[in-house]
């Protein structure tokens, strides 16, 4: 077997109020320099401010700037506007911030700390981004954090659609991993590890359920260590594989068709854990806990809750397969129009 590289965080912290504790973690990694904050525009009030402020204590020439979308133009941007002089980035916001910083480290070759404000995606510690031009949709190499900064307050207070989008996301794995594992028959390479890990997240997810749409403490702490899991199973493989199958690619489609309908309701995960329902019955899965463990999360369990139409979501598992090039259960049983309203109407997604 060749031989590969994993590239993980050095510091993870997860507790209350740890927001201000970003400047010290940066000392004790030994990053020194100028500070880039990446942060949104809601989220600068709610955090990107408070980590400035910390950082301004190790230096007082820390830039803040705010990311407007997560696409390539974006990064192109940014790198125009930031100072040659940036040594550090630090990402504070949902997914979108995180992944703009992730990919501007990675290509400036400098550190980057994530700060993730919503626990709605897991992308918060991998060194994946996917981001969007238009109707195209990339999934590409970035900088994997070297501290990840959890501030259970703030992702807390998060809005509960991102919460349960994170949590759906998460839930998601469950089919992805089956693929992998369909994959491996394939000849594909398989982590036995990766692919435990990030069932193992599922699994948590799925038995924190209602802690999680209470916004207990335990619940969310629960969800954003399930989330910094999964992100550390596709580091381990250098590849999204571990948490991405056949029910992300249904997402990626369902975004194209969203982007020509001009429609944005729904959020990532939310379309991930409603692909998950479909393709958990195609694998002959328990798709029926996945569907249960949503509807406790409250997230969307179905095309009208995810605000689209029955034919586009149709489309998009029509679609799902030519997304990339990856073998999933689309590869092992052919789907038409009818075999995928049937299997919608089975499942309840379309009624
Ligand atoms: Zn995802």
């Amino acid at each position: 077997m060749d031989p590969h590289s994993v590239e993980l965080p050095r510091k993870i912290l997860v507790g209350n109020r740890v927001l201000g504790r970003v400047s010290s973690v940066c000392e004790e990694l030994k990053i020194s320099g100028k500070p880039l904050v990446l942060t949104g525009e809601h989220t600068k009030d709610i955090a990107g401010e408070n980590v400035k402020k910390s950082l301004m204590d190790i230096n007082p020439d820390t830039q803040m700037e705010i990311v407007k979308e997560a696409s390539k133009k974006e990064v192109e941007r940014l790198d125009k506007i930031i100072p040659m002089n940036i040594d550090i980035v630090v990402s504070v916001g949902g997914g979108k911030v995180i992944d703009v910083g992730k990919l501007l480290a990675y290509q400036e070759k400098i550190p980057f700390v994530s700060v993730p404000t919503a626990p709605s995606h897991d992308g918060v510690a991998s060194e994946r981004v996917s981001l969007k031009d238009g109707e195209a949709f990339h999934s590409l190499k970035a900088r994997v954090p070297i501290a990840v900064i959890a501030d259970i307050d703030i992702l807390r207070n998060a809005p509960y659609k991102l919460i349960a989008s994170g949590g759906a996301d998460i839930i998601s794995n469950y089919t992805a991993v089956q693929d992998w594992k369909l994959a491996r028959e394939k000849g594909e390479y398989y982590s036995e590890y990766a692919a435990a890990l990030s069932m193992l997240s599922s699994e948590i997810v799925l038995k924190s359920t209602e802690m999680i749409r209470k916004k207990e403490e335990r619940g969310i702490r629960n969800l954003i260590e399930a989330l910094i899991s999964s992100s550390i199973s596709m580091s381990l493989v250098e590849s999204s594989r571990p948490a991405s199958g056949s029910e992300h690619m249904f997402s990626h489609a369902l975004d194209q068709l969203k982007f020509q309908a001009g429609i944005n309701k729904s959020l990532h995960g939310e379309q991930c854990g409603v692909g998950s329902i479909l393709f958990a019955y195609m694998q002959e899965q328990n798709w029926e806990r996945i569907k249960n463990g949503l509807r406790s999360l409250g997230a969307p369990t179905t095309a009208r809750e995810l605000g689209v139409d029955k034919d586009m979501l149709i489309e998009a598992m029509l679609r799902a397969k030519d997304v990339r090039d990856r073998y999933t259960i689309l590869n092992e049983r052919s789907l038409d129009k009818k075999k995928a309203l049937d299997i919608c109407k089975a499942t309840g997604v379309i009624d």
